[in-house]
């Protein structure tokens, strides 16, 4: 049996996606679940009958973490609540923050030896004062201020919940990689679709193409760039998780031609007004490249999320 590790948030998105690689590569792999029943599909992988345990537990719930950490080699902590918009800011800055929180202390108290924790792009790239040349990459923060006044929660709660990790990790000695993805597609293992996946159905279903540029990254790059974080001893700091910035054109160009029974055929770009977004010539994904050197190419990330919700009869 490998090394024990585990991942909070097991059922969702990426982690899924952590377990299941995780599980390939021999680990005996623990995950923290807050409603154990939507966890078929992580039982049903391949070497979860004999190395997957599943945790009943909550981000505000610092007691339950502990039985999970302990003994573990590693925790991904991959748990928070992701949406566009939040109504009300607790239900993202609670477990976010709390959540992290809780789970660096019970790390720390564990004697876990890496923690890899799950932040975001919304951690790096919101800040208006930002020099307009300025390439961004892993020294960019957002402003949170800036998010409070946007009313941009899940930012404010991603950039406060990080800065909160690397204080703890510094103050207690605790190791700590940071992976900061951008817009995650790819297919999915959960039985239910998840925000981004379903952000990228409602382009190709909808009225008009987002004049702006999209930074993407394939989830299960993701879930690789997670693992080698923790398993590369020479791994440190953040990670800006990007594998691909395209126009909105191209992403409905891709998926036109696979799906044209998928697509809004009446799909058109206003192109009056300047490109939105953070061109491609602004940021950088070297330090991601120097960690898990290929990538997926960005056709088959658009047309392996569609054919996956297709197959699940999501589309
Ligand atoms: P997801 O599929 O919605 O999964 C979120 C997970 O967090 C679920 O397991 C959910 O559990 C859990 N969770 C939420 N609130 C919780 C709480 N109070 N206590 C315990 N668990 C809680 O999302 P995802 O897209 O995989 O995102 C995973 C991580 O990646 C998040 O940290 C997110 O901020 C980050 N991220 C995602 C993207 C993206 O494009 N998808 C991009 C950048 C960063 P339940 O199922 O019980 O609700």
């Amino acid at each position: 049996m490998g090394k024990i590790v585990c991942v909070t948030g097991a059922n969702g998105f990426i982690a899924s996606w952590i377990v299941c690689k995780l599980l390939q590569r021999g680990y005996t792999v623990r995950g923290t679940v807050r409603n154990p029943e939507k966890c078929g599909h992580l039982l049903g992988l391949d070497g979860a009958k004999e190395r997957l345990t599943l945790f009943k537990a909550d981000l505000l719930s610092y007691e339950s973490l502990l039985p999970a950490f302990r003994g573990c080699h590693g925790v991904f902590h991959t748990a928070c609540p992701v949406a566009f918009q939040f109504d009300n800011p607790d239900d993202v800055l609670g477990p976010a923050i709390q959540g992290t929180e809780n789970v660096m202390t019970a790390c720390s108290n564990e004697k876990v030896q890496r923690v890899v924790m799950t932040s975001s792009g919304a951690a790096i790239v919101a800040d208006p004062n930002r020099p307009k040349d300025k390439v961004v990459d892993e020294s960019c923060w957002s402003d949170s201020e800036a998010c409070k006044e946007w009313k941009s929660w899940y930012s404010l709660a991603k950039t406060e919940s990080e800065k909160l990790a690397w204080k703890f990790a510094k103050e207690k000695g605790l190791d700590l990689i940071v992976i900061c993805p951008v817009m995650v597609f790819g297919p999915i293992l959960q039985p239910t679709s998840n925000t981004t996946v379903e952000a990228l159905k409602n382009i190709i279903k909808g009225s008009s193409i987002p004049n702006s540029w999209i930074r993407l990254v394939d989830v299960r790059d993701v879930a690789e760039s997670h693992i080698v974080a923790l398993e590369n001893e020479a791994a440190s700091g953040r990670y800006f998780c990007f594998a691909h910035c395209i126009h909105y054109k191209d992403v409905v160009s891709v998926l036109a031609k696979k799906f044209p029974q998928h697509c809004n055929p009446e799909l058109q770009c206003d192109e009056s007004q300047p490109v939105g977004g953070i061109a491609p010539e602004l940021t950088k994904n070297d330090k991601l490249l120097s960690l898990i050197k290929e990538t997926i190419p960005y056709e088959q990330t658009l047309v392996d999320t569609i054919s996956c919700l297709d197959d699940k009869g999501f589309m």
